[in-house]
């Protein structure tokens, strides 16, 4: 018999080998441009922009609202959803698609509207979420970006929508691309009342929603580094079999092209903006 004995028991289940180190994956992230390490906690207090090097990484659509409004912001139509008017089946059953993408993000389709308070001055918002199948307009953005004009000239408010999208939704075929031209026309109505509307484009802004009111503000402003066209840069690449220049379809590149106003930091996005209201107003 051995002179000790054990007074407690040895820890029952105990941690298995290949878990004994400290858990710190999720709390940082890689940045996509100077492939700094960074703590997300302080990308997040930084609006997601890298704190090294400027980049500005993409923010959801609740995020965003949450950005530009001062603080509590009323929602508008947040049940409209997708009827998949064609049944449509490609490589993925659209419907799936759908609830898929509603489950994952907790709303219905890909975009927010609401109203609430840009520094204390009254204003509509729209916002794109690119997480939902690639910030596609159909016809529930289309038909909600047109609310939320006809709200703003309803109330004599302000507008701003703020895009982040890879264009018309495929799988709604033509009724995706009417929505083009129904956005496009709530806009005309905007301007026969001389409302101000600002369109903020982020990354990336490309297809039907550049070529509808991404591209129809009054103002129209870009995130740094943000890509924005028609095309994308392959297909361009690949159509004129020509290589591209440095830069090409980017913000700042459009910006000294003339087919963008500004382009302003995210920091600054929210004053830029009311500053502008404040002009268009006086
Ligand atoms: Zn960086």
């Amino acid at each position: 018999m051995a002179w000790f004995k054990r007074q407690k028991k040895s820890i029952e289940n105990p941690v298995p080998p290949d878990e004994r180190s400290v858990r710190t994956e999720g709390l940082w992230t890689k940045c996509e441009n100077c492939r700094a390490i960074v703590w997300k906690k302080d990308l997040v207090a930084n609006l997601h922009v890298c704190p090294k090097c400027q980049h500005h990484f993409s923010l959801g659509a609740r995020d965003r609202m949450e950005m530009l409004f001062d603080g509590h912001w009323e929602e508008f139509d947040a049940e409209l959803a997708s009827t998949d008017p064609l049944k449509f089946v490609g490589l993925k059953v659209y419907a799936d698609q759908l609830r898929a993408s509603q489950r994952k993000l907790s709303m219905k389709d890909a975009i927010l509207t609401g109203e609430g308070l840009i520094n204390g001055r009254p204003a509509i918002c729209c916002a794109m979420e690119f997480r939902f199948i690639g910030g596609s307009m159909g016809a529930v953005v289309g038909e909600k970006v047109t609310r939320a004009i006809e709200r703003s000239i309803a109330r004599r408010i302000l507008l701003v929508i703020v895009s982040a999208s890879s264009g018309a939704r495929m799988m709604e075929g033509t009724i995706s691309l009417m929505q083009l031209a129904k956005v496009s026309a709530a806009l005309g109505r905007l301007d026969e009342v001389k409302l101000p509307f600002i369109s903020v484009l982020t990354n990336p802004t490309t297809g039907g929603v550049t070529a509808s009111f991404a591209m129809l503000g009054d103002l129209n402003i870009a995130e740094p580094g943000a890509l924005i066209g028609f095309a994308g840069p392959r297909v361009i690449e690949q159509t004129i079999r020509q290589k591209l220049p440095e830069g090409f379809q980017r913000s700042e590149f459009l910006l000294e092209h003339g087919f963008l106003d500004a382009v302003v930091h995210r920091k600054e996005l929210k004053n830029y903006i009311h500053n502008a209201f404040e002009l268009f107003l006086s």
